[in-house]
Formats: structure tokens, sequence, C-alpha cells
């Protein structure tokens, strides 16, 4: 099969740099056989740095509850960010952003952009790397695969993904003609920073470190991480995709939905990522409701050819 066939059927909209833009590695693709070289380093010391001790310091932080204590209106705050998380990075970045699998207006795209800066990133950053993963999907031009190893695919990649800020950009040029997914994109950690001011305000240090700083390592950070190591390392793949995309329960669980991510390779433009009956998939019952109080519109879904070729795939089950 192709491996760009659906792609280029779901992406029409969504640019991606042609070959030559891409780095081509020098170094030799496998090392055993299967393992691929990881790319070659694009960040300055600082740049690498920088993001690394902050995950570090994150890691740390939640120790010294054991110290302070909590309440339990901290816990409340861990628990009520974890449906916020999970949407502004599976449903809104991912989903959204990157491939584009509803339409909304423009107020609302940017109040989306918003959010998802509160808890991971901005849209462009990320629907640029995350078109090149699709584009390149587990060869040596990928920028986060198992084949590269387990570390440079977990955390590796947050840190340096061999990309220039010009390719980022370039993937994802249906968005940078927005001025305020730009501004989104320069100055990404300025929603984040208010949010914990209002909850600091709100509820001080445990509140903070709880319903913000520990959710976020335990939710975004690593959930992310866990679809990327993951759910391109099982045998569980309806689909038989040029890649090792594969589908996981327990990722869709902890992720409402985006563990299906065999499907999601196959046709990547799906506002749902659980084609079957059984592949739970939580952020898509909530883009039903947003779309139902119409905050937003026209939903994609597989076609039938889709779901078809799904029951007669390969159907292996981890
Ligand atoms: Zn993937
Ligand atoms: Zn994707």
């Amino acid at each position: 099969m192709d491996r760009n066939n659906h792609w280029k059927l779901e992406t029409a909209n969504c640019p991606l740099p042609s070959a030559p833009e891409i780095q081509v590695m020098e170094t030799p693709i496998a090392i055993d056989g299967r393992r691929l070289a990881r790319p070659k380093k694009t960040r300055s010391r600082a740049q690498v740095l920088a993001p690394a001790a902050g995950i570090v310091i994150a890691h740390l932080l939640p120790l010294t509850l054991f110290y302070t204590g909590t309440r339990w209106q901290d816990w409340a705050v861990f628990v009520g960010m974890y449906v916020p998380m999970v949407f502004s990075v599976g449903a809104v970045l991912h989903r959204y952003f990157s491939h584009r699998a509803f339409k909304t207006s423009r107020a609302f795209q940017f109040m989306l952009g918003i959010l998802t800066c509160c808890f991971f990133g901005d849209p462009i950053g990320f629907t640029g790397k995350h078109r090149i993963h699709h584009r390149y999907s587990d060869t040596r031009n990928d920028v986060h695969s198992p084949r590269q190893g387990f570390w440079y695919c977990w955390f590796g990649s947050l840190f340096d993904d061999g990309l220039t800020d010009d390719q980022v950009l370039h993937a994802a040029s249906d968005l940078t003609k927005y001025p305020e997914l730009m501004w989104l994109h320069r100055y990404f950690y300025v929603p984040a920073l208010i949010l914990m001011a209002v909850i600091f305000a709100i509820g001080g240090y445990t509140m903070l470190i709880t319903g913000y700083v520990l959710s976020w390592v335990v939710i975004t950070l690593h959930g992310p991480c866990t679809v990327n190591y993951f759910c391109h390392r099982g045998k569980s793949r309806r689909y038989a995709t040029p890649d090792d995309s594969s589908n996981r329960l327990w990722v869709s669980i902890y992720l409402l939905g985006e563990g299906w991510h065999n499907n999601h390779h196959y046709y990547p433009g799906s506002a749902r990522a659980g084609f079957f009956k059984g592949e739970i998939d939580g952020l898509y019952s909530i883009l039903k409701f947003l779309a139902r109080v119409g905050l937003i519109r026209d939903l994609r879904v597989p076609p039938q050819s889709v779901i078809e070729a799904g029951r007669k795939g390969e159907q292996t089950c981890a």
C-alpha cells in the first residue's frame, strides 16, 4: 500500500514540507535491522537543557506534598483537570488543529488555542511536528518512533526532535495565516502562567502542585508519550498501515479514545478514533456534545469503505 494514499486524501488542506526540506539523515538507517538512528540535533545545549530541567523539576515538586500535606480541594482540582487536559491534547491539538477533523468559528478556534497553551503547547508547534510524524511514521525521519529507542521516543524528542522552526511552520502553513495563532506560537507559556497564578491565588501552594503540576505530569506529559511509544509497538492492528501503529484499549481508557491509533493512522482525518462497537471514544462523545450546542460543526467520520476495510483487516490482537 502506498504510504501516502490516505494521508494525501485526508490532509489535502494541510500542507507538509516536500521531502528535500526534511533533513535526510546520513547515518545508517538500521543498527540491528530494525532500530533506527535518531534525527540530527537542531537545538542548542541551552534549548535542550531548559525544558529538560523543567520536566525534572515538575517531577520533583509533587514530592514536597509529603511534607506539606494536601486537602480534599487540592485533589478535587486534580480530578477536575483530567478531562480538560486530555481534551486539549487529544481532541483539540490532535484531531482539530493537526487533522482538521471538524470545523469551528475563528473566535472559538482561538479559545481552543488558549486552552491548549494552558495545558500542553501551542497549536502551530504541535501541528507541524505531528503532521511530520504522520508523513514519516516509523522511518528514519520520524520525530518520535519507538524504533529510535525508548528514551528518545518518550522524552528525547520533546527536547530536540531534529526539526527547525521553519520546517514546523511550513508543515502548519494553513494555521500560520492566523496572527492570533502565531502570537500563541511565540508566547505559548503565557496562558499557562496565568492559569497557574489563578490556581495559586485560589488554593495556594498545595493546590498549585496537586491540581496543576502533578496532573500535568500524569496526564499531559506522559499521556502523549504513552501513545507515541505503546501505540507504535503493539500487535493489535485492524489496518495494514505501512507503519507500526497499533490499537490499545488501556490507552483509550487512559486518554479517552486516543489509543485507537492504528485506526487513526489509516484514516487520520476522522473526529472519531474508535471506528467499531466497543472501541470507546470519550473525546468523540464530547465533540458530539459541542456540535449539538453549536460550538463546532462538520465532524468528519470514516466512510463506509474504511469501516469495511477494517472488518476485513489484520485483526490481530495483542
Ligand atoms: Zn502515530
Ligand atoms: Zn494524528
